[in-house]
């Protein structure tokens, strides 16, 4: 008995403890080669995919801290860092991107300023915050857009409004928006949360836009979505 075993044993390399019947000594051989080769493919095969997700999480990262915008350079901008090095908005309590608590007292540092929310218009469309917006029915004409410094925002006008070709600018300064009236016919408007009527700005005025606060140009509205603390 012992005999069988050692020979059994050393001839599959598998486990003593299964090499007690010959016949199973003879069928395991072929199985376990077979079995072990495929396992460790697929246990390497985990791995993979977690880089692929670790890949996938540091691509936002890149954008976050990269100071060369491809459609404007991002302004530094006073924030707080998480322990992970992500940039905040310097009263955020917890990171935006990972949760991670930043405690009240984390000094300061200057960062490149990420999206500080976002423009919700009335057909649903969403432009992230991270530059400044020209409002308008041919805002392409303007010269700020033609220089880069705002991006287009073409809308036509609502029913019965007129929505000039540069109607209303939003602007992003600091951690903050401001709508900037541009005198086109009609004005612009804002209703400030809790605000049951619209303000008209006047021309070419400039207003800071609390979180909720909605614009209104050309009979159309737009909503600003703060993404930060205020
Ligand atoms: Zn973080």
């Amino acid at each position: 008995m012992p005999g069988g075993l050692a020979q059994g044993g050393p001839a599959p390399g598998g486990p003593p403890s299964f090499g007690g019947p010959a016949t199973f000594v003879q069928s395991s051989p072929a199985p376990p080669p077979a079995t072990p080769v495929p396992q460790p493919l697929a246990a390497e095969g985990g791995p993979v995919d977690l880089r692929r997700a670790a890949l996938s999480g540091a691509a936002p990262l890149r954008l976050a801290s990269n100071p060369v915008n491809p459609l404007g350079d991002k302004p530094e901008v006073p924030g707080v860092r998480c322990e992970k090095g992500h940039f905040n908005h310097p009263k955020a309590s917890n990171c935006m991107r990972c949760g991670r608590p930043i405690p009240a007292g984390t000094p300061q540092a200057s960062g490149p300023r990420p999206s500080i929310g976002a423009l919700l218009a009335d057909d649903g469309s969403v432009w992230g915050l991270s530059r400044g917006y020209l409002v308008g029915a041919q805002p392409g004409v303007a010269d700020d857009v033609q220089s880069g410094a705002l991006a287009p925002i073409s809308m036509r006008s609502g029913p019965n409004h007129s929505m000039g070709p540069v109607h209303a600018e939003v602007q992003v300064r600091g951690w903050s928006a401001y709508v900037v009236d541009r005198g086109a016919d009609g004005g612009t408007w804002l209703q400030s949360p809790g605000s049951q009527g619209w303000d008209k700005l006047a021309r070419n005025e400039q207003r800071e836009l609390p979180n909720g606060s909605h614009v209104s140009c050309g009979g159309r509205v737009l909503t600003y979505l703060s993404a930060w603390p205020a």
